[in-house]
Parts: structure tokens; sequence; C-alpha cells
């Protein structure tokens, strides 16, 4: 078990503080957030590492443990910024709100956030790992977690920690929820998305385009769900033909088999149909096509 500096603990107020926020000395009046102990700050020296001390002397491991989780927790709520599950691999992102200590009825989590309308927990490991029962719980909440784990490092400032939080090797995936709304949303498309027929190779009236697209567009743009050589599904207009209580799992959109947020959406089909559209004019197979109107 790692010993770590304690370099956050609780003001008078119940705040969690950092050691260099707070006075020198006793004048500090924090405690510790494990043993609720009196502390001393130490963080006046240039060579040693500035650290919270107990009045009594007894520095123990599960103090330090508690201290780091703290931390850890306060950096994320600072920064705003979670790691989250992205296609199967870890992404950062900004986050609308965030919330430490979450009690969601049958458990609490570490952090619990919102990107986009769509929530994720954080947790941070320093002395336990997330055992099955709860991660059970995390799947049954149908929310994607990570976990960071920052058990056997030791970190000399705030600084040194939230490297470490930001490190995607340190990041774990524990339960991804994008499988589960790739199959749900397949489903809604193909039983509410448009069905356009395929003409001349293409779809005549594309929606997004206000043209004809050639159906290899179509595959790539992430309205796309399903086609074949007749047909195609396009949930373009999904949103509005839903029934609200459907209207949830639009928030992401789903393009082979890759989740999106609304936003990176648009920047990949923009993206996407710009160069591909360069492409085929360059080739003077449909210089006609223009795209009329974006989003
Ligand atoms: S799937 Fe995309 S490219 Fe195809 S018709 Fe719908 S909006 Fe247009
Ligand atoms: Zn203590």
């Amino acid at each position: 078990m790692t010993k770590h500096y304690i370099l956050q603990a609780l003001n008078a107020d119940g705040k969690s503080v950092y050691i260099d926020d707070v006075p020198n000395g006793k004048n500090c009046a924090c405690t510790c957030a494990e043993c609720g102990g009196k502390l001393i700050a130490k963080n006046k020296g240039r060579i040693k590492v500035h650290h919270f001390a107990h009045e009594s002397g007894n520095d123990s491991i599960r103090c330090s443990q508690t201290a780091l989780h703290l931390l850890a927790k306060e950096i994320i709520a600072e920064e705003k910024r979670i790691p989250i599950p992205r296609n199967g691999q870890i992404d950062f992102h900004q986050t609308d709100s965030i919330e430490q200590e979450k009690f969601m009825g049958d458990i609490v989590t570490d952090l619990y956030a919102n990107c986009e309308n769509r929530p994720y927990i954080v947790e941070i490991l320093v002395t336990h790992e997330v055992d099955e029962e709860k991660l059970q719980k995390i799947m049954q909440h149908k929310i994607s977690a990570v976990e960071i784990d920052l058990s056997d490092k030791t970190f000399e400032s705030k600084e040194d920690v939230k490297v470490a939080i930001y490190n995607p090797q340190n990041i774990k995936i524990l339960y991804d929820d994008d499988t589960r709304l790739i199959s749900e949303r397949k489903e809604i498309l193909l039983n509410y998305g448009l069905k356009l027929k395929v003409a001349r190779g293409g779809i005549v009236g594309c929606p997004y385009a206000r043209a004809y697209v050639p159906q290899e567009f179509c595959r790539e743009c992430v309205f796309c769900c399903k086609e074949d050589s007749e047909n195609i599904r396009c949930g373009i207009s999904l949103p509005l033909l839903l029934k609200p209580e459907l209207q949830n799992t639009t928030n992401i959109l789903v393009n082979q088999n890759k989740v999106m947020f609304p936003s990176e959406a648009k920047q990949y089909n923009e993206s996407h149909f710009g160069w591909k559209m360069r492409q085929a004019v360059k080739h003077g197979i449909m210089a006609q096509m223009m795209f009329s109107r974006r989003w």
C-alpha cells in the first residue's frame, strides 16, 4: 500500500482545500478527511514538499489515501473535464455539469457528470477497485463508467495528480454503454427511419444535401442506418418523428458502429461530405451536385 503526501484536507467550513491555498501551520484550521484529526500545514519551505501533517504526529496510510482521493475528485470537478469511453477508446470531454459523491439510490459514485445530455460516472482508484456488485449496478443504470487508477503512484503536488488523472494509461473502461445504444438506435431507425429509394446509384432527395447523392455517401453519413441495393434508412428527421419517450436516444447518433455526440456528428458529416464532394467534383463526375443547404 502506497503512502502519499497529504495534499488535501477539509477547512473549518468543511470545504475541501489544497495545501498551498491555506495559511501555514496550525492557522490553517484544517482537519483530516479520514480521521477528523487536526492538521498542521507545512507549506512554507522551498525544498520540502508542501503537505499537511497530523498534530498528533500520526499520519496513517489510510489518512493519506483519503486525502489523495479527495484531491483527485476536486481536480476533476474544477477542470470540468472527464475521460469517457468513446467507440472503445478513451476520449476527454468538457462536462455540462459535474457532481462529487453522487448518491444514486443503490450506489455512490465518486463523480457523476453530464456531457451533451448523457450521464457518465468516473471512479477514482486509490485503495479499492470497483467490485463486481457495484459494476452490475452501474450497468443497470445504463451509464458509461471509467476508473482512474492512482493507487501505486506518489505525488508531490496537485499538478502531479492532474497529469496522472488525464493520462489515458491510468484509465480503464468499466462499462461502455455505446454497444447497447448502437443496437437500440439501429432498431429505432429500422422501424422509424425514412425509407428512401435508391435510383441511378444514389438518393434523389437527400434531406441533408438537398440534392442527389450517390449511395456511397449514405454509407458514411451519420444518419444512415441500413442500406441495400434498393433502399436506405435515413434517420435525419428521426427526432421529429419519434415519440417523446424515444427522443432521448437521439442525443447520440450512430454511423458504422460509431457513437457520436450531435456536435461531433455535425463536424464529421461536414468534413466527410466536403472531402468526398471535392473529390467528386474534381473528377467531373457530379459537378452539378452542390450542397445548397447546411445544418
Ligand atoms: S443517410 Fe445521409 S446522405 Fe443518405 S439520404 Fe440520409 S442524410 Fe442523405
Ligand atoms: Zn487522519
